[in-house]
C-alpha cells in the first residue's frame, strides 16, 4: 500500500509565521492555515487504501524541528512527502499565486510530479496569481533531506492584498485539499476502499441507506435518505462516542460491525409476554358513530387479509 507523508509547516506559536496585520487583524497563524488543508486531505484519503503519516504536531503546540520531521519520514519509507505552507514576501503588494518547490538536485520522479501537483491544485483553486515561475527550486531542508520524492507547497501569500482574503476562506482550503488528494489518488494509484464496509461523507446509495436504517432503529434521529451528509456524520460520531469507538464520523468496518451487533441485541430484546389463562390482548383499531365509517375500516382490514368483527360499544 502506498505511504504518503504530510507536514503542515511550523507550529501555532512559531514567531512571525502569520498573516499581515493590516490585511487580517486576527493575524491568522500559518500553521493553522497549513493544517486546515492537511486535515481535509486526511479526510478524503480515509476512503482510500493508503497509509498517511503526519509530521507536524496535530495540536500545533510544538513546532516540530525540520530534522525530526524528515528523519521520521525517512524511517517511514514513504512514497511521497508533501510539506504544506503559505508564502510571505509580498509585503502588502498585489503579488499573488501558488508556488511549488522542489530541491534543485531532485530525482526525476520529483521533477515529473512537481508540475502535476501544481496543476492539480490550481485547477481546483484558480489561484494562479502573477508568478512568473510558479515551479521553483530551493535548498529547503524538507525537500533536500527527504529520501523519497518530495515537494513543498506555498499556497498563496500571507501578506498579499489579493491572496489574504482567498487563503483565509474555508472554500480555498477545501479546493486545495481536493487538488492534493486528486493528485495523490491518480499518481499513486490509490484505490477506493471497498464501499460495502466503508462509507464517508459524500457517499450515497443502498449501503448508506442500510446504515441509516440501522441507526434509526437504534434510536438515533437522522434522515434516512441514502445520502451521507453532515447530519449522518454527526450521528455516526455520536454512535461512536456512545460505544467508545474512535470518533471520526466515518462508517468504517469497526463502526458498522458495532451497529450490526447492537441491532442483533435489540432484536433479541423483543421478548414475548404471555398473559395468564383466560386473559387476552385485544387489538382495537377505532370507534365510529357512523356504521358506514366503521364498515369502511373493516373493508380496509379485509384488504390486508385481516378478519374483524363489528360490535356496539357503550362508553
Ligand atoms: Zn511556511
Amino acid at each position: 500500500m502506498a505511504k504518503i507523508g504530510l507536514s503542515a509547516g511550523h507550529g501555532l506559536y512559531t514567531p512571525g509565521k502569520r498573516t499581515m496585520r493590516t490585511l487580517d487583524h486576527k493575524q491568522t497563524r500559518e500553521w493553522w492555515l497549513n493544517q486546515r488543508i492537511l486535515v481535509k486531505v486526511l479526510e478524503i484519503l480515509k476512503g482510500y487504501n493508503v497509509t498517511v503519516f503526519r509530521y507536524d504536531d496535530p495540536s500545533g503546540k510544538r513546532d516540530i524541528p525540520l530534522k525530526e520531521r524528515t528523519t521520521n519520514a525517512n524511517n517511514d519509507k514513504l512514497d511521497f512527502y508533501l510539506s504544506i505552507h503559505h508564502n510571505g514576501g509580498a509585503n502588502g503588494s498585489a503579488a499573488s499565486g501558488t508556488v511549488m518547490y522542489k530541491y534543485p538536485k531532485s530525482s526525476t520522479e520529483t521533477n515529473r510530479l512537481q508540475p502535476l501537483l501544481y496543476k492539480s491544485i490550481v485547477k481546483n483553486t484558480g489561484l494562479v496569481g502573477n508568478r512568473s515561475t510558479p515551479l521553483k527550486s530551493a535548498n529547503f531542508h524538507e525537500v533536500r533531506e527527504t529520501r523519497m520524492p518530495s515537494l513543498l507547497l506555498e499556497n498563496g501569500f500571507m501578506d498579499s492584498t489579493v491572496d489574504v482574503p482567498i487563503i483565509l476562506s474555508e472554500s480555498h482550503a477545501t479546493k486545495t485539499a481536493k487538488g492534493i488528494a486528486d493528485f495523490l489518488i491518480k499518481e499513486f494509484k490509490l484505490s477506493k476502499k471497498e464501499p460495502k464496509d466503508y462509507f464517508i461523507k459524500g457517499d450515497k446509495g443502498q449501503g448508506v441507506l442500510q446504515v441509516q436504517e440501522n441507526l434509526y432503529e437504534l434510536g438515533y434521529k437522522l434522515l434516512v435518505d441514502g445520502l451521507y451528509g453532515d447530519g449522518m456524520t454527526s450521528v455516526v460520531s455520536q454512535f461512536q462516542k456512545d460505544n467508545s469507538l474512535e470518533i471520526d464520523g466515518v462508517a468504517g468496518p469497526n463502526t458498522q460491525a458495532k451497529i450490526n451487533e447492537k441491532i442483533k441485541e435489540k432484536k433479541n430484546e423483543k421478548k414475548d409476554y404471555i398473559l395468564p389463562d383466560g386473559q387476552y390482548f385485544r387489538v382495537i383499531t377505532g370507534s365510529y358513530n357512523s356504521r358506514n365509517n366503521a364498515q369502511e375500516m373493516q373493508d380496509k382490514l379485509k384488504g390486508l387479509g385481516i378478519d374483524s368483527f363489528l360490535s356496539v360499544y357503550k362508553k
